[in-house]
């Protein structure tokens, strides 16, 4: 354990997969909202030849966007998103005829390596992507949320588990500053501290979710005007893949070399 650090006893850590909605769930649930609409269709391949280079992929089409990324020398993970009617949802890979539907339909015709992927798709599952009201405050008495459970966001900035990351930071970093002994904290003192660490993680955290619903939307357009529209987009600074957005999230909060937790 860390130097300094409280146990973890009197902390009720929390955490849910709260962008994992199941469908059926969410109609009768008025918390979703936003991209209900939207549905991805992602699986598992050997990598393609025309996709060796370790890199993200992204595939833009009329009404569908597809990302592909390896996740080890020989394997890419990929996911298409579009429009479609909800439906149950399992988080389990589709059954059998499913996936040979997927594998041989419209997306198994795309260019680059894109078919390629979808051809030999493996644990292919369905899923909705759901965006969530913002919380305006993480923390009850002796209780404080972190990650998905405090922002839940649509994956489009691939932000979920980095801000996870950057939370505990934080967190960390503010119960070492407030009880440097590791005493038993009061619930006034964590009160304090749970309120510095929301007021320094809400801000950043609503802006990224922000954004990734605007590269979501950027990305899966109808129509030929739309798409064009989006193209020209993605060709500007506006783009998921701007380099501006990057640097700036890689950079904040941090100081790149220092940490205030000492180890
Ligand atoms: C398809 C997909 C792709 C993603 N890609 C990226 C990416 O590229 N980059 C990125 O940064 N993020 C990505 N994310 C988001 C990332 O996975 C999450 O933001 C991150 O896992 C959140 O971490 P967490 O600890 O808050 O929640 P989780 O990882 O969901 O952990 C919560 C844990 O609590 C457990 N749990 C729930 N209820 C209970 C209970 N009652 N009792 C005990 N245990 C319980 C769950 O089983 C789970 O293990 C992606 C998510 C998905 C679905």
């Amino acid at each position: 354990m860390a130097r300094g650090i409280p146990p973890v006893s009197w902390l009720a850590a929390m955490a849910c997969t709260a962008t994992r909605v199941n469908a059926s769930s969410t109609s009768k649930n008025p918390a979703s909202q936003g991209l209900s609409r939207w549905v991805t269709t992602g699986g598992l391949s050997e990598t393609p030849e025309e996709l060796r280079a370790p890199r993200i992929v992204n595939w833009y089409d009329n009404g569908a966007h597809m990302i592909a990324y390896p996740v080890n020398d020989h394997l890419t993970s990929w996911a298409i998103t579009t429009q479609e009617v909800e439906s149950q949802e399992t988080w389990r890979a589709m059954d059998e005829d499913a996936q040979q539907k997927i594998r041989d339909g419209p997306f198994s015709q795309w260019p680059y390596g894109a078919g390629k992927l979808v051809k030999s798709g493996t644990n292919i599952i369905k899923y909705g992507l759901y965006d969530r009201p913002e919380l305006e405050s993480w923390h009850k008495g002796r209780t404080v949320l972190l990650g998905d459970a405090a922002h839940p966001t649509s994956p489009h900035l691939g932000q979920g588990a980095n801000q996870a990351f950057e939370d505990i930071y934080h967190l960390v970093r503010l119960l070492v500053k407030y009880n440097p002994e590791a005493g038993e904290p009061s619930t006034e003192l964590l009160s304090e501290i749970f309120t510095e660490y929301e007021s320094t993680r809400i801000s950043r955290t609503s802006t990224l979710v922000k954004r990734a619903r605007e590269q979501g939307e950027i990305r899966v357009v109808n129509g030929v005007e739309e798409c064009k529209k989006r193209n020209d987009q993605l060709r500007t600074t506006q783009g998921p893949f701007s380099e501006e957005i990057y640097r700036e999230i890689m950079q904040n909060p941090f100081e790149v070399g220092h940490s205030e937790v000492s180890i």
